[in-house]
């Protein structure tokens, strides 16, 4: 590198979507990622996570998943019983937000996948109410015809996804402003998975255009994901942002330094990716000096 070359100082790239239940979650300690969000999971496991994390990363959960009698994701091989929650009521739906406030939960995760039983509207509706009231956005698994539109319309804050499985209409994506959604692109960039990818990313293009808020994350976990930084992930989200918006999407907010790289500021995808292998990170605040 060039003489002289400045120093540059980023915020740790924030995960929006994991399941450390799923990867050895060791491997993140000290890494550029410095805060991750557990998405479902057994909640009695996830504090513990979040009590004792990978050196340098804070861990939020959600807990379970909520989703409808037999819906998805039950009976999956890789979901603990204990990660799925059945709501049958909207009674049921209140008693469960009030178990995910008690643990500690940031979140309320909900599941409405097509083709499997769903979560009849009055439930839903309930869900969210009920997280609301108690502080808690509503994080939603949106997938098959309509779903995306049904969590949106239902007063949902955030979708894990963005929608893959249609093209939103112009109309919907106009309700979906006040809404993050959360990247995963890299998981459609499999064989096969390649349409998916295309209506994802337009759908992300049209909601960013429409104020909407689009936020980097890569359902860490699901398939063979790295443990770290996903340089896919970001090099796609670099086909919907760039600038400040990309850096905003990616790291953490701007008052919370915690890398350096001997780089100029990143101002594409690339560079981004760049600008993060050379990183390391600065000294913790919080640590106290030899001999002081
Ligand atoms: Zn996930």
């Amino acid at each position: 590198m060039p003489e002289g070359t400045p120093s540059t100082m980023l915020p740790g790239v924030v995960d929006h979507h994991v399941h450390l239940g799923l990867v050895d979650r060791e491997l993140l300690a000290g890494s550029t990622v410095t805060e991750v969000h557990d998405l479902g999971w057994d909640p009695r496991e996830a504090v513990t996570w979040a009590a004792a994390p990978p050196s340098g990363v804070r861990v939020r959960y959600a807990g379970p998943f909520h989703t409808a009698p037999g819906g998805y994701p039950t009976g999956r091989s890789w979901a603990p019983a204990a990660a799925v929650r059945h709501i049958a009521s909207p009674r049921a739906a209140a008693e469960a937000v009030a178990d995910v406030a008690a643990g500690g939960g940031f979140a309320i995760k909900v599941a409405l996948h097509s083709g499997l039983p769903l979560l009849p509207d009055d439930v839903l509706r309930a869900l969210v109410a009920e997280a609301h009231a108690a502080g808690l956005p509503v994080v939603v698994h949106a997938e098959g015809a309509g779903q995306a539109e049904r969590a949106i319309d239902a007063g949902a804050d955030t979708l894990v996804h963005v929608p893959w499985t249609e093209t939103l209409p112009d109309a919907v994506i106009a309700r979906a402003t006040h809404m993050t959604w959360i990247s995963t692109f890299a998981i459609h960039d499999g064989p096969g998975g390649s349409f998916g990818l295309e209506r994802a990313l337009d759908n992300a293009r049209m909601f960013v255009a429409a104020g909407g808020t689009l936020v980097y994350g890569t359902d860490m976990g699901n398939g063979p994901t790295p443990v770290g930084v996903n340089e896919r992930e970001i090099g796609l989200l670099g086909r919907v942002l760039e600038g400040e918006s990309l850096l905003r999407a990616v790291l953490a907010p701007p008052s919370a330094l915690a890398l350096t790289a001997p780089l100029p500021l990143p101002e594409t995808a690339p560079d981004l990716i760049t600008w993060l292998r050379a990183a390391t990170r600065l000294p913790d605040a919080t640590e106290t000096e030899p001999g002081h």
